[in-house]
């Protein structure tokens, strides 16, 4: 769609709805278009790394069109699920973006994690088509990566490396590219000699630049330690700005990738608090966000919370490690140093029997 119909005209169209809405669409396709089912209910292709929930075709004569469904609340994760960055493209009615603008338009692609499982003999989207070199790494380019390297994780809101049409200006795409909180990464380590994040041995360490000094103090509640922690967070690689919260690295502390490694929506496992649910009068000087484990993960109980907090009554099961970030009031975006003047309110806050009915119950 962003290079045009080439050599043929269109015959198939590709549809992405929300698992609420397959049945709407489903009914409209057959019963007021008359489309038929050609394959119902068969399994996404693995590329899809499991992001599709229902994969059905219909046709009409010539014309296929392929619904499919997804079931997580963001689209974009499964956008950018695709086997490589060309497919990481998407069309509404009034917009078209793509991810990765430079390499596309050039009709290059990119393998992503899952686009290696794709065989000769079916292809998915661009790979295997004779429009597009599909790459499986970066080592094709005769210069480095910058931001769009493929061991770096991406973040659907960076203005800078995405490409966005627009022609109708009813449903602004920017806004929800802001609000989504999806990143995602191709793999990784990346192989391109001249990239400074290459990963093979000798050549990394030459191009490696200092590592930003920008780090910021954290609180982690660690499963089996006998105190909380003051730990340091860094921002992620490839970044040298703070712009947004989702900018920090805070895997190292707590694991947030076991449901999918190469994408997610990371704001589910964060939630950040600007009062204390328990004392809705009392003022905070501060917001603080609270991470926690993906619990497909399976963390072991965290023996430290129910030692701090079990005897208030209050069990909260939690398993793996929390850790709390601290901002300024209100600007969740910006981050301030944890200090030891924190712990009270953080405890407080951690305690609460609030606290357990808006975060700590849907991670048990
Ligand atoms: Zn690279």
């Amino acid at each position: 769609m962003l290079l045009g119909p080439g050599d043929h005209a269109p015959r198939d169209l590709n549809i992405l709805v929300k698992q609420c809405y397959f049945s709407l669409i489903d009914a409209f396709f057959r019963i007021t278009l008359s489309y038929e089912w050609v394959d119902h209910d068969v399994a996404p292709h693995d590329a899809f790394g499991g992001a599709l929930e229902q994969f059905v075709h219909y046709r009409q004569g010539s014309t296929i069109i392929t619904v499919s469904s997804v079931s997580d609340t963001s689209l974009f994760k499964a956008v950018l699920a695709a086997p490589s960055t060309a497919d990481m493209v998407f069309m509404t009615p009034g917009k078209l973006c793509t991810f990765y603008p430079t390499l596309t338009l050039e009709n290059n692609a990119i393998l992503s994690s899952t686009g290696f499982l794709v065989e000769p003999e079916m292809s998915i989207g661009s790979v295997w088509s004779q429009c597009f070199h599909v790459y499986d790494d970066a080592r094709f380019l005769t210069s480095e990566c910058a931001p769009t390297c493929p061991s770096l994780w991406q973040n659907v809101r960076d203005d800078g490396s995405s490409l966005i049409v627009q022609w109708d200006h009813q449903y602004p795409l920017r806004n929800l590219l802001r609000k989504s909180h999806t990143i995602w990464r191709l793999t990784e380590a990346c192989v391109n000699a001249h990239c400074k994040y290459c990963s093979i041995p000798g050549i990394r360490r030459s191009h490696l630049p200092h590592r930003q000094a920008l780090i910021f103090k954290a609180l982690l509640y660690a499963m089996a330690v006998m105190s909380p922690h003051v730990v340091p967070v860094h921002l992620q690689e490839g970044r040298e700005h703070m712009e947004c919260i989702d900018d920090l690295e805070v895997n190292f502390w707590v694991n947030t990738l076991a449901r999918n490694k190469f994408v997610m929506p990371i704001s589910r496992y964060r939630k950040t608090f600007h009062g204390i649910p328990d004392y809705p009068t009392l003022p905070l000087p501060y917001a603080y966000t609270i991470y926690h484990e993906d619990p497909q993960s399976l963390p072991p109980p965290n023996a430290l919370m129910r030692d701090l907090f079990s005897r208030a009554g209050l069990d909260h099961g939690i398993k793996g490690n929390v850790l709390v970030i601290k901002h300024p009031k209100q600007d969740r975006n910006k981050v301030l140093d944890v200090t030891e003047g924190d712990l009270p309110l953080i405890h407080m806050l951690l305690d609460g029997g609030g606290l357990s009915k808006t975060l700590w119950n849907q991670f048990k």
